[in-house]
């Protein structure tokens, strides 16, 4: 009887140990999140995207340094006198992980700025083992005793690409084999790319000089090939949205993601079997490419936003079609899709722009301010206040509390007899009224 009972009381004891061992919460590991912040202030206009990592040491960096950049532009620039000349910070990013978990971060900070002669650019990077926790420098990449030859090819590409801007004794000064002199680089699958200051190499270019080095020709110590990002499949069928054209219909929009946050603003839309259009950035496409593709299994409506949120209504025809084009071009190899329409940032619209673009162009009719007003009912009031039927909802899926907030609108604006349509649709329902009255 004893014995029974201590073998009862070992076979608990263990399959205690296996449950616990189920249970005992493991060490999550977080995905990187691309965080935005966008501000359209009466002195000036800010938008600024960047990686967070979860490696604590790398993101307090980060954030110090993009901290240093809003509060030096502000001290410098940001009090223009009309909406149209007001100051424009953009930081944009490039982020790659290797498969090893080495962390290669590069923002690109650019000023727009009627006080300076041509926009200003500069670049930050940064390296991290993502195992060791530790940062990287120039000479945990390569081999030391073959740097001579990375040398001589960014002195080729140099002298190739900006010959008419550089002054051949500033590059034989700036190109040493010293790991030093080249403190600002970054890679991806593809290439390794050097970054120098204009101001190093000529006086007047008015671009940072980039050089691009394809990987399979560099003396590297580590490999930085990529994991094949995983292909999340959506369960479940959704069906199509089927529209009465004679009754009251409404657009909800989100701009400036995808984000950290898209994915559960979908899944409250599909929780109340409802559509929306979301207007993205390219820039954030390929990190969150399983968002976009469930959103487009759930017969959501993807639009352009341009590639980095730069104020499209003043740029050059280049770099407005550049920042357009890139954004299409993106969507179509990462998610095979092509949206129609363009939503301009800042809501800034001009004649450049419609003449250069084939999408059409889309603003909105009701703004809920969610990016000033952190109050989620205040949110949900401008929401579902006096809607109007065929009005466009303007939001951000960038938001924790926008996602709240929306939880709340869809019920509210349902029980005051709206149909929820894509942009897509808001068109098509226009075009059938045409021939239909509306009840
Ligand atoms: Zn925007």
């Amino acid at each position: 009887m004893k014995k029974k009972g201590i073998i009862i009381l070992g076979l608990f004891i263990i399959s205690l140990i296996i449950v616990s061992c189920f249970l005992c919460p493991k060490k999550e590991e977080k995905k990187t999140e691309i965080m935005t912040i966008v501000e359209d202030n009466p002195d000036a206009v800010i938008s600024i995207h960047y990686p967070k990592t979860h490696i604590q040491r790398l993101d307090q960096k980060i954030e110090s340094d993009i901290v240093k950049q809003y509060i030096s532009f502000y001290e410098q620039y940001g009090n223009s006198d009309y909406l149209m000349d007001r100051d424009e910070l953009n930081i944009d990013y490039q982020y790659y992980e290797t498969e090893d978990k080495v962390i290669s971060i590069a923002l690109t900070v650019y000023i727009h700025s009627y006080k300076l002669q041509y926009p200003s650019w500069h670049i930050k990077t940064y390296h991290f083992n993502g195992k060791t926790e530790k940062e990287m420098q120039l000479k945990d990449l390569f081999q030391e005793e073959k740097f001579g030859t990375v040398i001589d090819k960014i002195r080729t590409m140099m002298m190739e690409e900006y010959r008419d801007s550089i002054l051949p004794e500033n590059l034989e000064q700036l190109l040493s084999d010293d790991f030093i002199h080249y403190p600002y680089f970054s890679f991806d699958q593809d290439y390794f790319y050097f970054y120098f200051p204009e101001e190093v190499l000529a006086s007047d270019y008015p671009e940072m000089i980039t050089v691009k080095l394809p990987i399979e020709e560099l003396p590297l110590k580590i490999k930085l090939s990529k994991n094949k990002p995983k292909q999340v499949q959506t369960s479940g069928k959704i069906e199509e949205n089927i529209i009465d054209p004679k009754k009251p219909v409404v657009a909800l929009t989100f701009d400036d993601g995808p984000s950290a946050y898209t994915n559960e603003i979908i899944e409250i839309l599909k929780k109340y079997e409802v559509c929306a259009t979301f207007f993205v950035l390219g820039n954030k496409v390929e990190d969150y490419q399983d968002v976009l593709r469930k959103s487009i299994a759930y017969h959501n409506e993807l639009g352009n936003h341009s590639y980095n949120h730069k104020w499209l209504s003043r740029l050059s025809i280049s770099s407005l079609k550049e920042q357009v084009e890139k954004t299409q071009q993106i969507l179509k190899d990462t998610v095979s899709y092509q949206p129609k329409y363009l939503r301009p940032t800042y809501g800034s619209v001009n004649d450049r722009i419609r003449k250069n673009t084939d999408l059409k162009i889309v603003l909105w009719t009701v703004d809920t301010k969610d990016w000033k007003i952190k109050n989620i009912d205040r949110i949900v009031e401008k929401a579902t206040t006096n809607i109007k039927d065929g009005d466009i909802i303007l939001m951000h899926d960038i938001f924790e509390r926008s996602a709240k907030a929306l939880d709340k609108i869809i019920p509210i604006l349902k029980e005051q007899g709206f149909q929820f349509v894509t942009i897509s649709e808001l068109e098509e329902v226009k075009k059938l009224r045409g021939y239909i009255q509306v009840e």
